[in-house]
Formats: structure tokens, C-alpha cells, sequence
């Protein structure tokens, strides 16, 4: 972090706008960011960096390893949404969001599902129930490590070779049939050090959020190497480190079956990467829609916050898309750097919009007639 003129904390933040709908929705979080910046006293040094969809299709370049080196030196990362249908699935992915994921190392994937004003949940809610809950997502082990393929001939050799700061894997995924059969494989990994840092993130979170329990996510009944491993490696972290805190889990099938009945009933849920893929996205559902949903890839090293939702092209320049997600982006973005009451300020102003708006000046998403810019205008007046 920089000191500016006056001894006024200054962040360096990195900006990756991206595709779509991304810039259109950063646009509105930076605003926001900035109004509430100078009202708590410190202030944004924003870099912007070109990547995404429109880069790559321009230029051939996908992200050069500059932009890595060039991105270490910022406090954070706020992205905005990577995609579109003329580039095939995968390469952007690939190249922009893992990379940046690996990288830096971002091990958590945090997604907080709340409810809010007069948004929508599809599922009553008890009397007086709200849905308060935050999916912490391991980020970078699992079924994610790229430990896969598909063969044609019944003889599958991939060399592994994955470096971490933690630990290395090296070694071959060898498996061979009759050259009729056909097959794919996708190795999983659950490492030790892996899942107990995980595990001390989600219950530093539960303490900070004032709760007594950690709910791991898990499928240890048929899968019990791989997630059994995570279940018993996530226990011992709880129950020997954090003596206050209670340990449970739950079957993953049956967490879903249970979130839809009563979609209030979690706090932290503490998942392997795909179960964390899948539940974030059933909680941003049962919480209201893609337009609210906010997202951070947090490691120890720079970490990266961005709305749930992709580049939605089918909206993309309408002006109809919904800026909030990315705007609470920005929120756990100041929550990260420290700054708590300004992060607070923005949920509460964020609330206090929906709360109070006419229904003409809602998002698109929730019945109204606002753009993105006028939401955006909007939320910044409650600050
Ligand atoms: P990707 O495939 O990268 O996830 P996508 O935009 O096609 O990108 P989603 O993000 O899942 O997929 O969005 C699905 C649809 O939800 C969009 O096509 C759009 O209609 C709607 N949507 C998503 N985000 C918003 C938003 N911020 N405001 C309004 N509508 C949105």
C-alpha cells in the first residue's frame, strides 16, 4: 500500500473489466468504490488491464506473463466478466482466471449468499428467517488440477507435474484397456496442507461472523478416499485448533435436499472445490439471482474479487444489467484490505437502495426500469 499526499492510505487496485457486461457492472463498482473511498478517508490508485474476450480476438494474446509480475504489485484484483460465444470455452478460462487463480495462489473461493429487500427468493422463508450464509470454497486441489484426458486407443499416459508452494506432485496417470474401449480419466487430490488451510480460513470466517459452527461438505460414504480424507483432515483442524467452534458435516446430496427446504439453515460451508462450484451457485439461486451475487479468490498473496455472473453477452450493451453483484465485489474487496466500516457501508447502502427504491428504479432483474448506471448512481447516493 502507497502513502498519497496527505498520509491518505491509497490502494492500488488492478482492474480486469473484461467482456460483456463486465465493464458496464466495474464501471458502476468503481464509482461506488471511489464515493465511499473518500468518505472513510483513504483512495483507489486503479490500473486497468485489457484482457478478456475482446484482447484476445483483437491481438491473439490471451494474458502475457507481464501482466502477472505487473498485478503482484497491486493490493488486489477486481475482475469483471471473461467471455464470449466467438472463443472457444476453455481458453480465456484457462488462460485468464486459473492462471491468475494459480498463480497467486487463491485458495479460497468465497461466496456469500444473503438475503435482501425485495429481492425475490424462490423458496418462502419461515416467518422472520433470512438467508445469512457463505460458502468457502477450496480453490485450487479437488477435481481442478488438470490431471485428466480422454483416449481413443485404451492406452492413457499423462505425465503430472504440478508445483506448488506447499508441495509438489510428480508422476503419470497410466491406465490401459483393450484399444476398442474408449475412456476418459480425471484424477482428484485432496492434500493435507491444502485442506487445512482451508479449514483455518473457514473457521477464522465463522469466528469473525460470530457463529459456533463449521458445516463441512462432503460425500465420504461413496467416495471416502478422496473426500473422507478431506472430512477427517478438516475435523482434526476444527476440533483441535478451534475448541470453540463445533464440527459437522454434511453428505453433500443431502445438503442440497435440505438447502432447498430451508434455505437459512447454514452459515459457513466449508467445501471441496467441485461441491463448492455446485452449492455456491444452488445459494446465489436460492438467494435471489446472479445480479447479487459477489465472489472473491482470496490466497495469501493478491487476491482477486468478482461478481459471480459471467459476461451475459444477451444483455451486454442494453444497459440492463444488474451492477450489484459486482458492487458487493467491491465490498469484500474492503473487507479483505481491512477496511471494514466501509465495507459495511456498502452492504448497508446496497440495502437501504433496494429497501427504498420505487419500483421504476429497480434493476431490470427485479421488475424495475433502471440501468446500470442509474443503479449505480443510485447505491453511491447512500453512502
Ligand atoms: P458464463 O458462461 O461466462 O458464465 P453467461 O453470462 O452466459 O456467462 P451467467 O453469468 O450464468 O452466464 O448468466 C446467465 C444469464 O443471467 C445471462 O445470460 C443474463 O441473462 C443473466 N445475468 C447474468 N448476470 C446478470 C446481471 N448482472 N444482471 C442481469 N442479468 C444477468
Amino acid at each position: 500500500m502507497n502513502r498519497g499526499e496527505h498520509d491518505m492510505k491509497n490502494y492500488k487496485i488492478a482492474v480486469v473489466a473484461g467482456d460483456g457486461i463486465g465493464p458496464e457492472v466495474i464501471g458502476e463498482a468503481r464509482k461506488v468504490l471511489d464515493i465511499t473511498a473518500a468518505k472513510y478517508g483513504f483512495s483507489f490508485n486503479w490500473n486497468e488491464f485489457p484482457y478478456g474476450a475482446g484482447h484476445y480476438l483483437a491481438t491473439g494474446e490471451v494474458m502475457p506473463e507481464t501482466a502477472l509480475a505487473d498485478m503482484e504489485t497491486c493490493d488486489a484484483i477486481l475482475l469483471g466478466a471473461i467471455g464470449d460465444p466467438r472463443v472457444k470455452p476453455g481458453i480465456l478460462e484457462r488462460g485468464i482466471l486459473l492462471k491468475l487463480r494459480m498463480y497467486f495462489d487463491q485458495y479460497v473461493n468465497l461466496r456469500p449468499a444473503r438475503s435482501l429487500p425485495r429481492v425475490h427468493t424462490p423458496v418462502p422463508l419461515a416467518n422472520g428467517e433470512i438467508i445469512d450464509s457463505v460458502v468457502v470454497r477450496e480453490n485450487t486441489e479437488d477435481l481442478y488440477m488438470g490431471i485428466g484426458d480422454v483416449t481413443e486407443t485404451g492406452e492413457l499416459d499423462m505425465p503430472i507435474n504440478v508445483q506448488r508452494k506447499t508441495y509438489t506432485l510428480k508422476g503419470k496417470l497410466s491406465i490401459h484397456s483393450d484399444p476398442s474401449c474408449h475412456f476418459a480419466a480425471q484424477a482428484a487430490i485432496n492434500s493435507r496442507p491444502g485442506v487445512e488451510r482451508i479449514t483455518r480460513y473457514a473457521c477464522d470466517l465463522a469466528q469473525k461472523r460470530g457463529e459456533d459452527t463449521v458445516t463441512v461438505v462432503s460425500k465420504s460414504n461413496a467416495v471416502p478416499a478422496l473426500y473422507g480424507f478431506f472430512e477427517e483432515t478438516a475435523k482434526n483442524v476444527i476440533c483441535g485448533e478451534y475448541p470453540e467452534l463445533k464440527y459437522e458435516m454434511v453428505n453433500v446430496d443431502a445438503l442440497c435436499y435440505h438447502l432447498v427446504r430451508d434455505p437459512s439453515a447454514y452459515g459457513v460451508l466449508l467445501c471441496p472445490n467441485l461441491f463448492g462450484d455446485i452449492i455456491s451457485d444452488l445459494q446465489a439461486g436460492l438467494a435471489g439471482g446472479m445480479g447479487t451475487a459477489a465472489g472473491g479468490n482470496i490466497g495469501d498473496g493478491i487476491s482477486l474479487f468478482e461478481p459471480v455472473h459471467g459476461s451475459a453477452p444477451d444483455i451486454a450493451g442494453t444497459g440492463k444489467a444488474n451492477p450489484i453483484a459486482a458492487i458487493l465485489s467491491g465490498a469484500l474487496l474492503l473487507q479483505h484490505l481491512g477496511e471494514t466500516k466501509a465495507a459495511e457501508a456498502i452492504d448497508k447502502a446496497v440495502s437501504d437502495f433496494l429497501g427504498q427504491a420505487s419500483m421504476e428504479d429497480l434493476p431490470f432483474e427485479f421488475g424495475g426500469h433502471a440501468t446500470f448506471e442509474q443503479v449505480g448512481d443510485k447505491i453511491s447516493g447512500k453512502i
